[in-house]
């Protein structure tokens, strides 16, 4: 039966896509219908329509799933943030754990059964709301010009006024109150992307959630501003001090920063840094977890990082070290190894591995990450890491390349007996997955943040001498569709 755009259908959700978009079928016609859960008989209309599938939009709950819950935010359907709060925690944990399963097997190419005799149950969240310990908060005006900031709505530049996210530190909404108060009372213009005018582009706030240290950094479309040269009472802000007085004012402020960016383009920070009041950075401290033991305990190990605006840090601590704790299981060191850590960022995974290992080196392509990552070895006294700046694609193979004819002594580095990586949703390069294979560790720990390319990066591993050993998911971002995978693959012959 063909349908019409605009005609309503009622369609029973039986399946979710990997966006999190409900699928229900109608006279052999598959129907996507976003914000539908799994379960829900509801009324949706047709917005867009192809030959033998269209996208519908959710009208009416007929029938509610038994998974549905009572969303937290009011806005999360607009929002381009949370894609599953309508749908219980437990049924998105089992949603990202097939998500997974699926992704290896259409695009990794593994059996079925294979999977699931390899595949662990994904590690779910104690609190899944309140998790983050970073958000970046567009600054604009709404349609009677005042100041707003909030959240772009999916697919969207427009702002969803909204001080509040529950995903959130809850000491955000006082902070970002405070930054929009300034504004009107002081006369700060929001920015503007179509004129491309106005100061405040974003708001960054960062907390670390062991230390409590709060960051605040406002991301500004000027340098400096007002005085004649010299003065040395120039601000990057009107009244800049009046700002800094109440932002000092919340408990464990440690840290207000300006971001200069004055580029049209969509990247949210700038790369000039100036720190207004206080300290750089803030610091976080990583436990290390048994994951063998129920409730992940912790080990009593530990590591302090210190994190500037510029640096990439995972955006849920709690399972950070669930995550970490896990790769570092799954590289099973004694003390004696030699140690790739490819993507490294601020050295994370690297000092975690390092106090396990002979040696480990570090590739990450950020030139303040690996700075900062140098840092964190020192301030954490770890002497057996070693951080190279580039991308992996070429650092490995470059040195492979270059030390396989010069070098005698560098028979560990090139031929380690461990690799972790742990890259951005892209996944791997080929030419930093051939080399890693030229390499032939024993073992490699792949960290993902996306299971398509992970999938996609698998194959060619397990074509090229691996096997696939364990895998498992850990939930980073509750409410969302996204979900990190960690992976031991083992030369093949190798127990
Ligand atoms: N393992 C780290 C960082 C993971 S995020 C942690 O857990 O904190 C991925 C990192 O890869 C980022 O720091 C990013 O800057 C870096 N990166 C992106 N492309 C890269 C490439 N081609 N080569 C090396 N590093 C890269």
């Amino acid at each position: 039966m063909e349908y019409q755009k605009n005609d309503l259908v009622t369609v029973t959700i039986e399946d979710m896509g990997n966006e999190g978009e409900g699928i229900g079928k109608v006279n052999g016609f598959t129907l996507f219908v976003k914000d539908a859960v799994l379960g829900d008989t509801v009324e949706a209309r047709i917005v867009k329509n192809k030959k033998n599938y269209a996208y519908a939009r959710l009208e009416k709950v007929v029938t509610p799933s038994p998974f549905r819950v009572t969303p937290a935010c009011a806005y999360h359907r607009q929002c381009g943030g949370c894609q599953l709060q309508a749908l219980s925690y437990q049924k998105q944990l089992e949603f990202k754990q097939k998500k997974i399963r699926d992704n290896l097997i259409r695009i990794g190419g593994f059996s079925p059964e294979y999977i699931d005799a390899k595949m662990e149950p994904v590690i779910g969240m104690e609190e899944p709301f309140h998790y983050r310990n970073k958000a970046q908060y567009p600054v604009g005006t709404d349609r009677e010009g005042n100041v707003i900031t909030g959240f772009y709505a999916g697919r969207t530049h427009s702002i969803i006024a909204n001080t509040d996210c529950c995903l959130g530190a809850s000491k955000n909404k006082d902070i970002l109150e405070i930054i929009l108060d300034y504004m009107r009372t002081c006369h700060v213009s929001a920015y503007n992307e179509i004129t491309g005018e106005g100061l405040i582009r974003h708001i960054l706030i960062r907390t670390g959630f062991t230390s409590k240290e709060i960051m605040v950094c406002l991301v500004i479309n000027r340098n400096r501003t007002g005085s004649p040269k010299g003065n040395k009472n120039r601000e990057y802000l009107p009244r800049q001090n009046e700002l800094i007085q109440r932002l000092a004012e919340i408990e464990n402020m440690t840290s207000v920063s300006v971001s200069i960016n004055t580029e049209r383009n969509n990247v949210i920070m700038g790369k000039e840094i100036h720190t207004l009041w206080g300290s750089p950075v803030i610091s976080d401290t990583i436990h290390v977890r048994d994951m063998q033991k129920e409730g992940y305990p912790f080990t009593g190990k530990e590591l302090t990082f210190h994190i500037s605006p510029l640096s990439f840090y995972q955006v849920n601590p709690v399972q950070t070290e669930k995550l970490y704790s896990l790769a570092l299981e799954y590289a099973g060191l004694t003390g004696r190894e030699t140690v790739w850590d490819l993507y490294c960022g601020i050295g994370t995974i690297s000092l975690f591995l390092a106090s396990n290992a002979k040696k480990v080196y570090g590739v990450e392509v950020v030139l303040q990450a690996v700075e900062d990552a140098r840092e964190n070895a020192k301030r954490n006294g770890i002497c057996n890491a070693q951080f190279f700046l580039g991308k992996a694609e070429e650092v490995l193979p470059e040195f492979y390349e270059k030390a396989g004819k010069d070098f005698d002594s560098a028979a560990d580095m090139l031929h380690p007996d461990v690799i972790v990586v742990d890259p951005p949703r892209k996944g791997c390069d080929e030419a930093c997955l051939q080399t890693m294979l030229q390499m032939q560790p024993e073992r490699i720990v792949y960290v993902s943040c996306d299971c398509a390319t992970l999938a996609r990066d698998l194959k060619v591993l397990c074509d090229g001498g691996y096997e696939l050993k364990k895998v498992r998911g850990v939930d980073q971002f509750g409410m969302t569709v996204h979900v990190e995978t960690v992976c031991l693959l083992s030369k093949l012959g190798v127990k």
